[in-house]
């Protein structure tokens, strides 16, 4: 569909950052009317908030459950995010691969340093930071969101701090523009275009035999 004879197979398109950045809302926008793209659902054993659905939103699972599926080594990365588990399913990236798709996680940034040390083989994993542009703007799209007690708004401003400071690992970083999610989107498009052409080293045996070169 969108290959080349040497790009890199099934990405997956990690979109991490603090929470309240837009990720959820970027990645929604990113993956709809877009058939080569896969969204993930994750698991996760906090309770659902009154708009989500389960199996769509995430698989909302409880402690037991979410931890006999890590020691049957279920997720291909997980983390606890304040008090609880949040974690992609393997299968997430298998169905992408069977569709012919790219994986898109929205997840946070243990989860995606993990998956930046994994060997994906045939996937290709990057890592992209979503922020808005300044800390204010993040309080104010948590405030906004109207999703946590105070408590826990604070807490998640709080953890933010961290999160900010391990940007230099990622591969890419994307400002989430106040009211012009478009823009952030378009963006994460050009790096996607970018990644699909990027050479695979994998692969070049395959294409010199194609153009009946010696290897
Ligand atoms: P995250 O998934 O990173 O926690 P969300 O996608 O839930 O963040 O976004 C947090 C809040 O900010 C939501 O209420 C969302 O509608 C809003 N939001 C997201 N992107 C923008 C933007 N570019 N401009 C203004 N508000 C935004
Ligand atoms: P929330 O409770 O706001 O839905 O999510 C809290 C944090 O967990 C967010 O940073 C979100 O991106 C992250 N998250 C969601 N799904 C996953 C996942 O599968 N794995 C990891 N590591 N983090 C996730």
């Amino acid at each position: 569909m969108h290959s080349s004879p040497l790009n890199s197979q099934n990405l997956v398109i990690v979109i991490s950052g603090p929470s309240g950045g837009g990720k959820s809302t970027v990645a929604q926008v990113l993956c709809e009317n877009d058939d080569t793209l896969r969204l993930s659902i994750s698991a996760t054993t906090r309770k659902a908030r009154p708009d989500e659905i389960d199996g769509e939103n995430y698989h909302f699972l409880t402690k037991f459950e979410f931890e006999e599926n890590i020691k049957n080594n279920y997720f291909i990365e997980w983390a606890k995010y304040r008090e609880h588990y949040y974690g992609t399913p393997k299968s997430e990236i298998d169905v992408s691969r069977k569709e012919g798709k790219d994986t898109v996680l929205e997840i946070d940034v243990n989860g995606a340093l993990q998956i930046k040390k994994q060997h994906l083989t045939p996937a290709n994993s990057i890592l992209i930071f979503l922020i808005p542009s300044t800390y204010d703007i993040l309080e104010k799209r948590l405030r906004g969101r109207n999703t946590e007690s105070e408590d826990e708004l604070k807490n998640r401003l709080e953890i933010a701090k961290t999160e900010l400071q391990l940007i230099a690992q990622y591969d890419y970083c994307v400002v989430n523009p106040e009211d012009d999610v478009e823009q952030a989107v378009y963006q994460i498009r050009n790096i996607i275009s970018a990644e699909r052409l990027r050479i695979n080293p994998e692969q070049t045996t395959t294409f010199l035999q194609n153009f009946g070169l010696p290897i």
